[in-house]
């Protein structure tokens, strides 16, 4: 254990953060972290709790409580409080594949967990992780690892989300010959076409790419497998397949009026966005996307608020988020209690900037659209929202969120957002493969493992639990290739 003291002493204290007013003027990170002195103080806070919950990664009360890769937090806390960044470095990949998106865009289930939350504020687990992978980054500690044999074996990746390249890192570095192959122009699934820039910076998947490329592995983009290349071709070519496709098919919102232009599902707006500035070299902001119109955003929760964001930094006029669900709490609830993952009221970055920038939180609870209403051109220009109410269902006990009449109101809206979920994995390719999918559309395999009922196919990802989280793509993307290793060799030692 650190400093015994530590979490007595210090406060938590965590990056700065730019004011909404200067940040929303570009697409960049805008956390300026600690200073490496600061941060080992941080790291001193750490008690090293007998049981430490931040790093189980159990399932409690239906939600995740800790970190879902098992990284080993009270020890790397440890060693950056006595500032042996080298060695937090060496244990912290021991599990975690990519630190540098973890530290950057996880809800930090670890933190979540912390014991010093049941009387004061966690451990900054999430931040000393970014300051133990950026300083190994700086020193050029994070160098290719070659693999010295190969095995002779080959894998296609299908999916270059962070299930998929933390598949091919591992299988690349075990010495099989991995290919991975990616529909889109670029690599990272929702790394690079979903999540921010502001949150998560290209450049920095691009960094992990190179050096994945410099590995060994074998990327391949603009290549739609079922549609440019048959699966029988590739089951063929490859001695395994990992299908890591994310759950990438969007919830749409089935209401009169929907077919009118300017209502976009969210990853495809957030998409065309970051297409944009990175084809301007982050130098030109698209602000035609967005500038002077009225947005409605739908879906509370994070990619919404990303969509808020965004639309902020494009000018929007005004942006109004609409969600389903009451409000949450501002403190936990009696039937959640900690470690349980907090069901809490969360004002995210986007909704600061809404605040900052119109005055008021974006959000709207208990509603949804009624109707979206065209112009004359067949353009969205006005949407009408209803109230709901939870009610029971007679029949089957299940609550129900059911629209009040004579609760519509119209708003204007030029520019609509769905940000709804999804409804899980594409059917071409479940199609194309022959595998099972479950009631969600999610690839089906035995509890627990990753081989899919067709033999020598594996999943990962969002395509295996549904819409999900980075790490637990990242961890599903480790076990998997663990599992492919496993079937390929006799044994594995990932
Ligand atoms: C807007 C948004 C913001 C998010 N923000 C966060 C966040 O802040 N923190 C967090 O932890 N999680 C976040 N998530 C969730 C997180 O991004 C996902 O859980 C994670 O990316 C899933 O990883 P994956 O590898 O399973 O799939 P994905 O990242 O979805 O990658 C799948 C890839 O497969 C490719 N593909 C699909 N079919 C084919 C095919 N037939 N041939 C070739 N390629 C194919 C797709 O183009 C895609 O690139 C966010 C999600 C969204 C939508
Ligand atoms: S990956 Fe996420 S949950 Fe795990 S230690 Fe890092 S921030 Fe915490």
């Amino acid at each position: 254990m650190g400093k015994p003291t530590g979490f007595l002493e210090y406060e938590r204290e965590t990056a700065c953060v730019l004011p909404p007013k200067v940040r929303i003027q570009n697409f960049k990170e805008f956390k300026i972290p600690l200073n490496r002195e600061k941060q080992k103080q941080q790291g001193a806070r750490c008690m090293a709790c007998g049981v430490p919950f931040c790093q189980s990664g159990m399932m409690i009360g239906g939600m995740a409580s800790g970190c879902p890769l098992h990284n080993l937090v009270p020890e790397t806390n440890d060693l950056v409080y006595t500032g042996n960044w080298k060695q937090a470095y060496l244990r912290l990949i021991k599990t975690n594949s990519f630190p540098e998106f973890t530290s950057r865009v996880c809800p930090a289930l670890c933190e979540a967990a912390c014991t010093c939350n049941l009387d004061g504020e966690a451990v900054s687990t999430k931040e000393n992780e970014r300051a133990i992978i950026e300083t190994a980054f700086e020193q050029g500690w994070v160098v290719p690892k070659i693999p010295k044999v190969r095995t002779g074996k080959s894998v296609a990746v299908i999916g270059s989300g962070p299930a998929g390249l933390a598949a091919a890192q591992q299988l690349n570095r075990r010495g099989h010959s991995v290919t991975v192959f990616e529909r889109s122009d670029q690599i990272g699934g929702l790394l690079r076409y979903g999540i921010p820039n502001m949150k998560l910076e290209k450049s920095v998947v691009d960094r992990r790419v190179r050096l994945m490329e410099e590995e060994g592995v074998n990327f391949v983009t603009g290549t739609n497998i079922g549609v440019d290349i048959r699966a029988e071709e590739l089951m063929k070519k490859f001695d395994r397949v990992i299908l890591a496709c994310g759950a990438s098919k969007p919830r749409d919102i089935q209401v009169p009026g929907r077919e009118s232009e300017g209502i976009y599902f969210a990853v495809d707006f957030l998409s065309r966005v970051t297409k944009k500035l990175q084809d301007s070299n982050f130098e030109k902001i698209p602000y035609e996307l967005a500038k002077g119109k009225h947005v409605i955003v739908i879906g509370g929760g994070d990619t919404g608020n990303d969509c808020v964001g965004t639309a902020i930094r494009l000018g929007a006029a005004s942006v109004t988020q609409l969600e389903m669900m009451p409000k949450p709490p501002q403190e936990r609830a009696s039937d959640n209690p900690w470690p349980q993952w907090p069901k809490v009221l969360k004002t995210d970055y986007g909704q600061e900037e809404a605040i900052a920038v119109f005055g008021h939180d974006p959000r709207i609870y208990q509603t949804t659209v009624a109707e979206f209403i065209p112009d004359k051109k067949g353009h969205v220009s006005k949407a009408k929202l209803i109230r709901l109410k939870s009610e029971t269902d007679k029949k089957t006990g299940r609550k129900m969120m059911v629209p009040q009449e004579g609760t519509e109101e119209v708003v204007k809206a030029d520019l609509v957002l769905i940000a709804a979920g999804f409804t899980g994995s594409e059917k071409y390719v479940t199609d194309a493969f022959g595998v099972e999918v479950d009631e969600r559309s999610n690839v089906r395999t035995k509890d627990g493992e990753y081989e899919t009922f067709v033999s020598r196919i594996f999943t990962a990802g969002d395509m295996r639990r549904g819409q999900s989280l980075v790490v637990w793509a990242i961890r599903e993307g480790r076990e998997a290739a663990r599992a492919v290793d496993e079937s390929l060799m006799g044994y594995t030692n990932l």
